[in-house]
């Protein structure tokens, strides 16, 4: 038997022994929501793979609500952003979380239990979210949050201190000291188990035989060069596979299997009152990055992440009635393929710095005596200091000419925007214009923003990415799952920020803030 179905059956006979007696009633709110986001998971993945689907994307598929038009309708399609979306229903301009850039890194929450990372909290997250309300009906709600990485697990619950535990380079899961002091008896005897180390030099191998594969397997531009062929040999030393352990699939089977120990040591989502519980796998993103979206290991990856869901699902409707359990699945973006891979694009995708456009700018601004640190640029954004601009008597557009200019003439940007015209642009026809205007507050001090062309990256390490406007990092699966939804297969164009009020008209709870969202009601029952 393959190492992974040994982990994963070891959590489905540990969860079997446990099942609740709740009588069951469709009317009755749930006692339990179920968020479980794949992180750069593309919604074409369950169309291409779905006859090799049998585990719980299957199960979703086949059951739930599917809407497979959905989208995050923002621009920088990132981690943190999507993360903060998804349970807010609103746009990153209104969470305030517009970037990984501005994440969740907060030296004065460290972690709890390991020193060599740093702090995290929702600091810089703004508003509300499901959780929030769900407290506001019942106070007796509670929230677990669970993620190989920090803003994964900590921005879809927002500001609300609760349990959210993530993955720490030593190979145990840990929170900081925003939500807790100390890790619990459950998150500590788990920890102590050290399952990573037991697969320090075992491999990583095709779940399938070789021939349901059709991608090939030897493309020398994946994972840069270097062991990019099946098996992949993990490492034999503990300190390194502690360290590596979440970036390929068995990283997402520990998530769940330390899911569904706190569902039981926390005794979530037993009622009366409804409990959350957010799962972000991670490991499809750091596959995705480093072999490509449409590599064979991408492929395997999400084989394996249809049987990981499949026994989570089975597990969680073990241990809680199936009636009041509500489940959504989605991502918080999707993918782009390797630059140099892509097919029939033009212009040919690139990778991409603006830094000549900056160096004009900035020799420009020496010669008219601007301080030449009053203009700067962050990847997609160029900001000014408008003081500088004053105190040297220049009108500062004179400068941002020269560098929309010169920026244009770099091949893969394919737009550069004054920010002020595109909150007021054509947010109905134009998506690239409306997903910048949904990505930060309209009073924003931004200048200019950058838009590559299609499948063009930043210049950097990463063999493929995402966090563009376009719909192949918009394009997420949204499935909601459980007896308060309409199974059916819906073609309508939706967004992330309607998941968190259609799970709110499911848990029978009302938002307390405006939201960017809608409640999706052909959904529901
Ligand atoms: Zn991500």
């Amino acid at each position: 038997m393959p190492k992974f179905t040994r982990l994963l059956l070891l959590f489905v006979l540990a969860a079997g022994t446990l099942r609740a007696q709740t009588p069951s009633s469709a009317a009755k709110p749930p006692t339990l929501v179920v968020l479980i986001t794949i992180d750069g998971f593309r919604e074409g993945n369950l169309e291409r793979f779905g006859p090799q689907l049998h585990g719980g994307l299957a199960r979703l598929m086949n059951g739930g609500a599917w809407f497979t038009n959905a989208h995050h309708d923002h621009a920088i399609t990132e981690t943190a952003p999507g993360h903060a979306t998804l349970l807010a229903g609103r746009f990153p301009r209104s969470t305030g979380i517009t970037a990984n850039r501005v994440g969740v890194f907060d030296p004065a929450s460290p972690l709890v239990g390991f020193s060599g990372g740093p702090g995290a909290s929702p600091l810089r997250f703004q508003g509300t979210t499901l959780v929030d309300w769900l407290r506001s009906k019942d106070p007796k709600s509670r929230a677990l949050s669970i993620s190989s990485k920090d803003r994964a697990a900590i921005l879809p619950v927002g500001k609300s201190k609760q349990q959210v535990y993530w993955y720490a380079p030593d190979g145990e899961f840990t929170t900081s000291r925003y939500y807790a002091d100390s890790l619990p008896d459950w998150v500590k005897k788990f920890n102590a188990r050290r399952i990573p180390e037991s697969y320090a030099g075992k491999s990583w191998t095709l779940v399938l035989a070789d021939s349901a594969y059709k991608e090939p397997d030897s493309v020398s531009i994946e994972s840069n060069g270097r062991d990019f062929v099946f098996p992949h040999v993990l490492p034999a030393d503990t300190t390194s596979i502690d360290t590596f352990f979440w970036t390929v699939p068995f990283g997402d089977e520990l998530e769940v299997g330390l899911a569904l120990e706190g569902v039981r040591a926390l005794r979530l989502g037993e009622g009366p009152q409804t409990d959350l519980l957010a799962v972000s796998l991670s490991a499809t993103d750091a596959i995705n990055h480093r072999f490509g979206p449409d590599s064979r290991e991408a492929h395997d990856q999400v084989l394996r992440t249809d049987r990981t869901i499949g026994v989570f699902l089975d597990s969680v409707f073990k241990l809680r009635d199936p009636s009041r359990v509500v489940v959504a699945l989605s991502a918080d973006h999707g993918f782009g393929t390797v630059p140099e891979l892509a097919k029939g694009v033009t212009p040919a995708p690139t990778r991409v710095t603006v830094q000549p456009a900056l160096a004009a700018a900035r020799q420009r601004m020496k010669a008219l005596g601007v301080d030449t640190l009053a203009l700067d640029v962050d990847f997609q954004v160029v900001l000014i200091n408008r003081d500088a601009f004053s105190k040297a008597k220049v009108n500062p557009d004179t400068v941002l000419r020269v560098f929309h200019d010169e920026a244009l003439r770099i091949p893969g940007v394919y737009r550069v925007d004054r920010f002020r015209d595109l909150v007021k642009g054509d947010t109905v026809g134009d998506p690239i214009t409306r997903r910048w205007a949904h990505q930060f507050p309209a009073d924003a001090q931004i200048e200019l923003i950058v838009t590559l062309t299609k499948g063009t990256l930043w210049q950097g390490p990463l063999v493929a990415s995402h966090g563009t406007p376009y719909d192949y990092d918009s394009n997420v699966p949204i499935i909601f799952y459980g007896p308060a939804f309409n199974h059916g297969r819906y073609s309508e164009f939706v967004r992330t920020v309607d998941i968190a009020p259609t799970l709110a008209a499911a848990a029978q709870v009302k938002p307390t803030e405006r939201l960017d969202g809608v409640v999706l009601t052909k959904a529901l029952k």
